[in-house]
């Protein structure tokens, strides 16, 4: 198996990355972060499980990570992804594992978000070699099919040269992520139309490399047992139906798992087998983190109303310290990231030299 160089991959490392997950049967789990507590303890759950990763930001950790109180909340979107990223590539190669950077949802008026995204990866392409990003995700999945595949193709112009990927969702994903989709619609929406799929190949992998959120009944978030029908078939038939018309190996379509928080072990495990090298997860890492200071405060709440004991005098400094208690933060979210690399197969199978 072909090593790569620990840190941000991209291009032909990217794609040798994929092959490997799809050809050994598993699969890196997408996390969402917001700020430097969660993109470090990202890279510490992987290292620590020797797995490599994908770290996304959505439009709102993005404008997170740049701050909530820059009054441009459009720059502040771009500005955070771009530093975010350049924390990422300055520390990821010290961590020992392969990352994969990536943006999460961008619906339609999140269309110039990604645009001022790749002007940034073409400078810095210009001035270090490489893009800021491996793969941008463009989800126009509630625009009407024409419009979703030609924006695809003319973002995915100016990615391919840059050495970038592009993400596209054909389906909805049910329910919201970060504001983008929402809980009311058609339930046959739910289900990605296998010929939708084919025709995506058909166009997409002529410019350049492309992934698939294909819906099977995934929602993002989690909800009570019952209420979602996964269906992974669906991707096993999208896949067929794309090898049979294009006459490629097997497995052609990279698919991507969205709304992996929650979902039934057994699905994943079935999602696995149809060629999902992805799966996002954000809404169980994010109970995960306010859990870790949720425990704390409980255990510690003298210390979050008084610097010294009212009755005995005794300081609280150690408690109070943010370092005290956002490190419970990461290490509970590390703890969640540890099942789900286990639940995904990726243990052990960092190609990082
Ligand atoms: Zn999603």
């Amino acid at each position: 198996m072909s090593k790569l160089k620990a840190g941000v991959v991209w291009g032909d490392d990217y794609l040798t990355l994929l092959k490997a997950c799809k050809d050994g049967g598993y699969a890196l789990p997408a996390v969402n972060v917001i700020g430097t507590n969660t993109i470090n303890a990202v890279m510490e759950a992987a290292a620590k499980n020797k797995s490599d990763v994908v770290i996304q930001l959505s439009n709102g950790g993005a404008q997170f990570y740049a701050g909530k109180g820059m009054k441009d909340g459009f720059k502040a979107k771009v500005l955070g992804a771009v530093s975010a990223a350049q924390h990422v590539h300055l520390l990821a190669q010290h961590y020992g594992i392969c990352v994969v950077l990536h943006t999460d949802h961008a619906n339609k008026p999140l269309i110039p978000w990604v645009d001022a995204m790749i002007d940034h990866s073409e400078k810095s392409m210009k001035e270090n070699g490489r893009p800021l990003f491996s793969s941008h995700m463009l989800d126009l999945s509630a625009d009407d099919i024409e419009f979703n595949i030609s924006e695809s193709e003319r973002v995915l112009s100016r990615l391919a040269p840059l050495g970038m990927s592009i993400e596209i969702e054909l389906g909805v994903t049910g329910g919201e992520e970060d504001g983008v989709g929402s809980d009311e619609i058609d339930n046959d929406k739910l289900y990605t139309q296998p010929e939708d799929c084919l025709l995506a190949y058909e166009r997409l992998s002529k410019i350049g490399h492309f992934s698939l959120a294909a819906s099977f009944g995934n929602v993002h978030g989690v909800y009570k047992p019952g209420n979602v029908q996964l269906r992974p078939e669906i991707l096993k038939n999208s896949q067929a139906l794309v090898q049979e018309t294009c006459n490629t190996d097997a497995n052609p379509l990279d698919l991507v798992f969205h709304g992996g928080s929650g979902s039934e072990k057994a699905k994943i495990d079935e999602a696995l087998g149809y060629g999902v090298f992805k799966m996002n997860i954000d809404t169980d890492t994010q109970f995960a983190f306010a859990e870790g200071v949720g425990d704390y405060v409980d255990a510690n709440a003298k210390a979050f109303k008084h610097q010294i004991d009212p009755d005995d005098g005794t300081p609280y400094k150690k408690q109070y310290d943010p370092r005290a208690w956002l490190r419970k933060c990461e290490e509970s979210f590390i703890t969640r990231l540890d099942e789900a690399f286990v639940d995904l197969k990726s243990v052990g199978k960092s190609l990082a030299e």
